[in-house]
Order: structure tokens, then C-alpha cells, then sequence
């Protein structure tokens, strides 16, 4: 038989990239369910927040306006924090005027706010569609500094039997405008506009995407905004300072390597599958070793930039020595901390948090291989705001979607 009529023979590497890419399509196409909203007005105009640049050079080259104004427009959204056209002093009163008449530079609404004992801040945002998610803002007690965690769906799909969260079903996924717009009414709370730039300090330091929702399942949403948050002539936050957390949506972690080069957390949760099957369901489908080489690949990985790996600690459940002694053998050689987590018990769960001297003794063991083992004290507990805790009274409405 001539040579190319002969089946082209595929190495194992290509197939497997073959199978990620069917996965992403697949994803992409569940996601296409739960899209969110159009993000414009019941009086047709538009919400320019969440626009890409380009889009945003399109919707103004659709009003005759130059690309220019575009660049005007991003400064005063993302650097000077504007939501009202009139204060926009490089932009002539008239054509104030006209953008006002077509867009809008939207917030969500903020439906509750809490401030915890510790000064972690929680709110409830409410979208233009009635739903809701919550944000955490959990400062640095020692600087100051601090953390957003921001939800990237409205429920979960994933169930993890140890999340309030993940007993809310999933009602949508969130549009790049809210998410990013979680960060922004953040900031509008604590008054940290403008941007501050370069080395200068910012008490809402970092994003981690570790709220309501698995990001990589909504990852079109979540990369626009991302995009957006590390623009230099916006908000500018370095992507050192974004760090994106994932139950191991394993063929969109490459991906997200790839294209954003994000700080990466991993909730592991367990160092045998059995186990990981229960309490991280996902795991049926992406197993421990193929969320592990899943890590081993991802580009910005390196000792400055390490993989955080989510353990959250049940009594009894995950907690044992040797677990502790098998998730070490587990993560050998990939630039790793560990942050054990104290379970946070919420209403009608069977958990129990493991014993202070279980978790320093999973912690030694931990630490003596050389991980940073640093056990998160929860914030916010008193709020609910605490490690999956998070939970809203969305329902979901979209009679077309299907978990
Ligand atoms: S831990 Fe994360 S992925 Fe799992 S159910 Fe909760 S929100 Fe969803």
C-alpha cells in the first residue's frame, strides 16, 4: 500500500490533546446554556463594563466616534473608577451627552453588605436579572492589603459534599461584566479609585477566584474579565496577583495556563480516588493523576510562582498521617504550597472539622517534605463569608437550562 493512503498513525500525545480539545467543546457548549443575560437596559442602552477594548472601539465606531475615545472611555472606567458620564472632564459636555443617551457604566447592585468581627466584608450583589452571588473581601490583618474572592456562578454544578455552595444548584453562569463589576463595587466601597499604579499599595490587592461556581466552567466569562482586570491602563493588577481555583476542569487548565498565565489553586481534598469520587465528584471524571499532570504542565508554575493545593481538613475523613504522608508523595516535585483548611460547618452538613492536633500533625508532616503548609484561619465565619459557606437564595429561573 502506497504511504498516504496508509492511516495517519497518532502518538499518544496528539490524541490526548485531540480528547482535551472534544472535552473543551463540550464545556464550552454547557456553558452556552447558562450564558448570562444581555448586558443592556430594559431602555436598550448598553452596559459598557465587561466590553473587550475592541468591542468597545465597535460600539463607539457605531456612533461615528474615533477608536480614540475608546481609549478615553477605558481610562475613566477601570482607572478613574467613573460611573457617570459627566464626570468624564476630557470628553466634550455634547458628546457627554450622547453616550448617556446610549450606555451605562454599570455596578451590581449591593442587595446586602456584612462586616465580620474580623473585618472580612461580604456582600450580596444582585444582578439586572434579579440574581445573585456573594463576594468576600478578606484584608490582611497585618498590612494593608487584601483578598477578593469573587464568584464566577450563580450556584454550582459540582456538588462537593463538603460546600454550602454546592448545594445551590447551578442558575447561570456570570457575564464578564459581573464579574469584573464584583471587583469594581469592591473597590467603589472602599473608595480605592483611581487604580493605584506600579509598586503603590492597594488595600484590594489580589483576586482569587474561589467564590460561588467553578470558574473553568465558565471560562470564556472569566478570562474576558481577567483580561480586563490586568489591563496596564485600567485597573492594572499584575496576574502574579490573580490566582484562579478549580475542583480540576483538567482540559481548561491548560488552557488557562496558556492564555492568562494566572496564579493556579487546585481544591484536592483527598489523596485517593475513592475518596476524592465522594467528596469532589468532579473527580469521576478528571482523576487525581490526570488533575497532577494537569498541574505538571501549567506554564507559570515555578518556585515563586507555586501551585496552591485547597486540603480542607474532616475529621475522621482525610485527616489520618498517612493521607498526609500520601499527598506529599503525590505533589513530589511540583512547585507546591498546600493551605490546609479548617472545615467551616453550615447548616445540615455531616462534616466535622478535624481536631487542632490533627492539623498540626498533618501540617509537621507536611512541612518536613518541604511545602509550605500554612493552615488558613477561617475569616468571616461568624458571616458565613468563611470557605464554602457561600450560598444565595438564587433560584434558577431559565427554564431551558439543565444541570
Ligand atoms: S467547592 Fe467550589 S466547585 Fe465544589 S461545589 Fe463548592 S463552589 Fe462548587
Amino acid at each position: 500500500m502506497h504511504a498516504d493512503i496508509l492511516p495517519a498513525i497518532r502518538s499518544p500525545s496528539d490524541l490526548a490533546a485531540d480528547m482535551n480539545a472534544a472535552e473543551r467543546e463540550r464545556i464550552r457548549a454547557k456553558a452556552a446554556l447558562f450564558a448570562p443575560p444581555p448586558a443592556q437596559l430594559a431602555d436598550g442602552r448598553r452596559d459598557l463594563v465587561g466590553l473587550s477594548r475592541e468591542e468597545l472601539v465597535a460600539e463607539l465606531d457605531a456612533i461615528g466616534e474615533k477608536p480614540f475615545r475608546a481609549k478615553q472611555l477605558w481610562h475613566w472606567i477601570y482607572h478613574q473608577g467613573a460611573t457617570d458620564f459627566a464626570r468624564m472632564s476630557s470628553i466634550a459636555r455634547p458628546l457627554q451627552e450622547k453616550l448617556a443617551e446610549r450606555f451605562v457604566i454599570g455596578r451590581p447592585e449591593t442587595a446586602t453588605a456584612q462586616t465580620s468581627s474580623d473585618d472580612t466584608r461580604k456582600w450580596l450583589f444582585r444582578f439586572r436579572d434579579g440574581q445573585e452571588a456573594e463576594t468576600v473581601y478578606i484584608p490582611d490583618r497585618r498590612e494593608d492589603r487584601g483578598a477578593v474572592c469573587i464568584s464566577s456562578q450563580v450556584g454550582c454544578t459540582l456538588s462537593c459534599t463538603f460546600c454550602h455552595t454546592g448545594t445551590q444548584r447551578l442558575v447561570r453562569n456570570l457575564g464578564a461584566a459581573e464579574i469584573v463589576g464584583q471587583f469594581m463595587a469592591a473597590r467603589d466601597s472602599y473608595g480605592e479609585w483611581p487604580s493605584p499604579k506600579g509598586e503603590t499599595p492597594r488595600l484590594l490587592s489580589t483576586i482569587v477566584l474561589m467564590g460561588m461556581g467553578e470558574p473553568l466552567y465558565n471560562y470564556d466569562n472569566v478570562a474576558k474579565a481577567m483580561r480586563i482586570v490586568m489591563d496596564g491602563e485600567g485597573i492594572a493588577l499584575s496576574r502574579r496577583r490573580i490566582t484562579l481555583s478549580t475542583s480540576g476542569v483538567v482540559p481548561m487548565m491548560d488552557r488557562c495556563g496558556e492564555e492568562l498565565g494566572i496564579n493556579l489553586a487546585v481544591s484536592l481534598h483527598a489523596v485517593r480516588n475513592d475518596l476524592r469520587d465522594e467528596i469532589v465528584p468532579l473527580n469521576r471524571k478528571y482523576p487525581i493523576e490526570a488533575v497532577l499532570d494537569a498541574c505538571r504542565r501549567y506554564p507559570s508554575a515555578s518556585n515563586a510562582r507555586r501551585i496552591t493545593f485547597e486540603y480542607i481538613m474532616l475529621r475522621g475523613v482525610n485527616d489520618s498521617e498517612a493521607e498526609a504522608r500520601e499527598l506529599v508523595r503525590l505533589i513530589r516535585g511540583l512547585p507546591a504550597k498546600v493551605n490546609l483548611i479548617p472545615f467551616n460547618p453550615w447548616p445540615g452538613s455531616s462534616f466535622k472539622p478535624s481536631t487542632k492536633e490533627q492539623l498540626a500533625k498533618f501540617a509537621a508532616i507536611v512541612m518536613d517534605a518541604g511545602f509550605a503548609s500554612p493552615i488558613r484561619m477561617p475569616r468571616g465565619r461568624d458571616i458565613l463569608a468563611a470557605c464554602g459557606q457561600l450560598k444565595t437564595a438564587s433560584e434558577r429561573l431559565s427554564a431551558g437550562a439543565k444541570s
